[in-house]
């Protein structure tokens, strides 16, 4: 069982498994990834807590870890290279200007600054933009599924939209979704599906047959999305 919890601004994503032991132990493991191992009978609002209160270490020796991990080949952050947003590869274009901006313009990434040789700044304007965007974007396609949750009497719960390791959303023991603002590369149908996946775990919290009876009424066609997402964002 997958859960989330945060700290501060952090969310910390892990896995919980349960056996007849009689403590609950807390591991990082190099690629990441938290384990826990808790006993049969132990309540999850006590496993959040334990997780909360050992946040700072997780967090320590998920940092500790990723400073030895390969990492896969950074981005240049140069003409010519393509980034994903939206479903779609766009060829990166700089431009000298006498503002800082970014923008689409004629199928093109255009980052219009003032320092063009300068590739850290190019990368902060990039990430400020895919930020930006990300939050508009989700908001609105989370917004557009109120509908959905209307046919369950349900109102749309809180949303949070933050940087996430390891998944594409959540949904919280408090009620709020999650989603990961990286979601902004996929097309908006696979957002979609992401947001309807979430939505059902509102009422649905595990990945039981009731879940998928759900999931497939809201969103008939939920499969075929997921795998374009799994194949597009690989
Ligand atoms: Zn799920």
């Amino acid at each position: 069982m997958i859960r989330t919890t945060t700290y501060g601004s952090a969310v910390i994503e892990f896995h919980l498994t349960r056996s007849a032991r009689n403590s609950l132990s807390i591991s990082v493991l190099p690629d990441g990834a938290v384990a826990v191992a808790a006993p049969e009978d132990a309540e999850l609002v006590e496993v959040d807590e334990r997780i909360r209160r050992r946040a700072r270490w997780i967090l320590r020796q998920q940092r500790r870890f990723a400073a030895y991990r390969p990492r896969t080949p950074p981005r240049q952050f140069v003409g010519g290279e393509t980034h994903r947003y939206l479903g779609r590869q766009y060829r990166l274009k700089i431009d000298q200007a006498e503002k800082d901006r970014v923008l689409v313009r004629s199928g093109r990434l255009v980052v219009e600054t003032r320092l063009p040789e300068d590739r850290d700044w190019t990368r902060t304007l990039l990430r400020r933009w895919t930020r930006q965007r990300a939050r508009e974007v989700l908001r609105e396609r989370f917004e557009a599924a109120a509908p959905m949750m209307a046919a369950l009497r349900l109102p749309l719960p809180p949303l949070m939209i933050c940087p996430m390791k390891r998944r594409w959303g959540s949904h919280t023991p408090s009620g709020r979704i999650l989603l990961n603002d990286a979601l902004i590369a996929a097309r908006r149908d696979c957002i979609d599906y992401v947001i309807a996946h979430e939505l059902c775990h509102v009422v649905e919290p595990n990945h039981s047959p009731r879940f998928f009876r759900l999931l497939r009424r809201l969103m008939p066609d939920w499969e075929r999305r997921k795998e374009l997402l799994e194949r597009e964002t690989a």
